[in-house]
């Protein structure tokens, strides 16, 4: 079992496969040049496995495949097949903006994925045009219809942003109970790459928007979830990630790994260990040291706070979020 320096169990890892993206979400990166990593910095998949592999027998029995875009890294499916067959009990995700979903939800259901979790920002065409910089609601729907019919249990992330898509709280949780998926409404965390214009909703204020509708009642956070839960009258449960929340980190039971192999402690904080030469000679203990190295030093929390306007400046397309 991993544990880090304030004794808290890690069990999740979330890797990046790529910074690459198809889209240019205003909070994410919405002013970066298409001048990408350069593919011999990037580890191969066969090298971020290699980890993996290790990181499983250390303890690790959640992992989820992240970007920038994951869909857009050629061979996806095979690397969620390494994942599969060295342990099929590892609860293994995936998050995707979904435009590519509609041609890949099967194999990545047959190479043995588990969990996706999709971002929908917006119903309205435009609007989704506006966050993405690309005109992408179209393709994103009919990913999340094709990963419904071939199986995947599927939760929707939104970003709530002032005067944006906020007036779409709702309308996306509506869609969502329509088909029986969960909805998790994400605070925007302000970031140096993000458009300084953007102003996201704190949780209570998404609430509130909720509130204008449905009764909810509050349930709590699900084991290590950053994600709070609430239940509607009619039993549909949603939930609420809000890192602004001090309790937010008490239980975090994350690391994250870039696709350049950088391991990350938290999603705040530049800090940062590089297993790249490590797992490039084939020397997992000197990778699995230098995890622990990470683990030891993890910050106890993050600097988003309701009332200071804390930036971090770590990329989200590096992180993966
Ligand atoms: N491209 C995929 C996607 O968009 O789902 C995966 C990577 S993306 C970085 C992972 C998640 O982070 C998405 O749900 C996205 O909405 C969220 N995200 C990105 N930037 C964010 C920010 N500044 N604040 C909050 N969430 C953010
Ligand atoms: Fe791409 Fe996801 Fe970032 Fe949007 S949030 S720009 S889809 S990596």
């Amino acid at each position: 079992m991993l544990r880090d320096g304030h004794n808290r169990v890690v069990n999740y890892l979330r890797v990046s496969v790529t910074e690459r993206c198809n889209f240019r979400c205003q909070y994410c990166m919405p002013d970066k040049p298409f001048s990408w990593v350069p593919r011999e910095n990037l580890l191969s998949l066969e090298e971020l496995f290699l980890f993996i592999k290790a990181a499983m027998d250390e303890g690790i029995n959640k992992v989820r495949i992240t970007g920038g875009e994951p869909l857009l890294r050629e061979g996806l499916d095979q690397f969620v097949a390494m994942i599969y067959n060295h342990n099929p009990d590892v609860d293994l995700a995936l998050t995707t903006n979904g435009y590519l979903l509609k041609q890949t939800a099967q194999r990545l259901k047959d190479a043995g994925l588990k969990r996706l979790n999709i971002s929908l920002d917006s119903l309205k065409p435009e609007v989704a045009r506006q966050i993405a910089q690309k005109d992408v609601l179209k393709d994103v729907l009919a990913g999340i219809e094709e990963a419904l019919r071939v199986g995947l249990k599927v939760k929707i992330n939104m970003v709530p942003l002032k005067g944006i898509n906020d007036g779409e709280i709702v309308d996306i949780m509506n869609y969502c109970k329509a088909r029986g998926i969960e909805v998790r409404f994400i605070e925007y965390m302000e970031n140096a790459m993000a458009n300084d214009a953007i102003k996201g909703l704190l949780g209570k204020e998404i609430l509130e928007k909720v509130k204008e509708q449905y009764v909810i009642k509050k349930l709590g956070r699900e084991g290590s979830s950053p994600s709070f839960s609430y239940l509607l009258e009619d039993g549909y449960k949603f939930g609420l990630i809000d890192p602004h929340k001090h309790d937010f980190c008490e239980t975090c039971n994350r690391i994250r790994l870039t696709a350049e192999g950088y391991l990350i402690p938290c999603l705040y904080f530049d800090e940062a260990m590089s297993i790249k030469d490590a797992v490039q000679a084939g020397d997992v203990p000197k990778a699995v040291e230098v995890l622990k190295a990470v683990l030891r030093d993890k910050p106890k929390e993050n600097r988003w706070s309701d009332e200071a306007n804390e930036t971090s400046s770590r990329a989200f397309y590096e992180t993966g979020g």
